[in-house]
């Protein structure tokens, strides 16, 4: 028996009463009623495996998550003016993760806000506008983060590039022209980066900030090529300007080898953001920065976040980074991630329309084509995919320009007995779809 309202009464109540701009997922929309692990149940009773949502990162409802929160949350929460031990608690162990540079933190409630504060922490320290970032990037949801998010501004809807803001093209290995040498590509595509410098140089400008994701997600989970951050922050700071890592989808060990994603580009960012898995679904959300850039910001001008900080978000955050230590999951993220990635590459040398496998950890793509030569994207394919593994009760997204990337980013708790759940389901659905 089915749970609460039916779905045609949902979908009608939130045409009535929400705004109308918010999207659902899958050609036919799924009730979820509970979480678990790495399930999904939905109103039928039908579980699904997740392998998409990046913010249940150690699991949904997670036994200690829930209990640090229903603790503190009937204990005491208020605002960052009192002083309480969690905020610093977790303070210390949240930059505990990170490079000996990163020390400061402030707490918000978003990745978005996280994206505001680092960009007010670089006017603040820079005293400058100009912004790079990499073509097909989002950052998140204010006006000023739309536009600095070609993948919202140059969209439907979007008012096209502002004048300060400086697209560098996606440093995408497997569209690298071909005459590109594998070990020249993070020089070659860091070059595009040069030329938007030298170009605001010429007008007698320069960058205020570099700001991307560790590894771009939304341009279709790409993997930066090796050197390829270490030449722009390089490039960047020469200029004068600050290099902020975007870890908000990749943070938190999710790549298995590090806790963060732009340690395997070798770089030290000056501002780290954070967001989505931080609280394993707790709206929660961070900044990291340097004791230089934090102090640049402190202006004389208070900084007071209402929500960002308080105990029982901080006592979420503690839960989370102690199951991800405690068990072991940056291991195990590497273990499965490399499993998994085996698994994909076998699928390709069955499925021809497997034109690339990718992934670190527990951050996957599989980029589908119409021709393995040309690389032309397979759209229609890769939806057709979702939806088939979605009624084989797997859940994945499709990402990229041309829509055409599977995107997997499963809880850090997926077993290897999970993950060949995933791969068999992706493979009965490969046959029956492109029989
Ligand atoms: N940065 C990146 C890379 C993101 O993927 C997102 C959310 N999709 C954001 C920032 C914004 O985060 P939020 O939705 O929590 O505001």
């Amino acid at each position: 028996k089915r749970q609460g309202r039916s779905h045609e009464e949902i979908v009608k109540l939130r045409k009535q009463l929400l705004i109308p701009n918010l999207s659902i997922s899958y050609d036919r929309p799924i009730k979820f009623v509970r979480g678990e692990g790495v399930w999904l149940i939905d109103d039928r009773g039908r579980a699904y495996l997740d392998c998409f949502n990046n913010v249940c990162h150690i699991g949904h409802a997670h036994p200690a998550v829930v209990e640090a929160m229903a603790r503190q949350a009937a204990t005491l929460n208020t605002n960052t003016r009192y002083l309480h031990d969690n905020i610093v608690a977790y303070a210390e162990r949240l930059t505990a993760t990170l490079p000996k540079e990163l020390t400061v933190a402030g707490f918000v409630n978003s990745g978005s806000e996280a994206n505001t504060l680092a960009l007010r922490m670089m006017r603040a320290h820079t005293g400058r506008e100009n912004a790079v970032v990499i073509d097909w990037a989002y950052h998140g949801t204010t006006q000023e983060l739309i536009d600095i998010s070609p993948y919202k501004f140059q969209r439907k809807g979007g008012k096209g590039k502002k004048p300060h803001v400086h697209v560098a093209c996606v440093p995408d290995s497997y569209h690298a022209p071909a005459d590109w040498p594998m070990e020249e590509h993070g020089k070659r595509y860091a070059e595009s980066v040069a030329e938007l410098i030298a170009a605001m140089q010429a007008k007698g400008e320069a960058p205020g900030f570099f700001l991307a994701e560790s590894i771009p997600s939304v341009a279709g989970q790409v993997f930066l090529p090796e050197g390829y951050l270490k030449e722009v922050y390089r490039m960047i700071r020469d200029a004068g300007g600050v290099c902020i890592a975007d870890e908000v989808q990749v943070g938190f060990g999710r790549v298995g080898s590090h806790w963060w994603a732009f340690e395997t580009q070798g770089v030290v960012p000056d501002i780290v953001t954070m967001g989505k898995p931080i609280g394993d679904g707790h709206p929660l959300a961070a900044v990291v920065t340097t004791r230089e850039i934090a102090d640049s910001f402190n202006n004389g001008m208070e900084y007071f976040n209402t929500f960002g900080g308080n105990p029982v978000s901080c006592a979420v955050g503690l839960a989370v980074l102690d199951v991800i230590e405690g068990e072991n999951l940056r291991r195990n993220a590497l273990e499965v991630g490399n499993h998994l990635m085996a698994g994909f590459r076998e699928m390709a040398t069955r499925h021809e329309a497997i034109g690339d496998v990718r992934g670190m950890g527990l951050f996957l793509g599989i980029e589908l084509v119409t021709n393995r030569k040309t690389k032309a994207p397979a759209t229609e394919l890769a939806r057709a995919v979702s939806n088939g593994a979605r009624q084989r009760g797997v859940l994945m997204g499709t990402e990229g320009p041309h829509d055409n990337v599977l995107k997997m980013r499963p809880p850090m708790i997926f077993s290897k007995r999970d993950a060949d759940h995933l791969l068999g389901a992706l493979d009965d659905t490969f046959v029956a779809v492109t029989a």
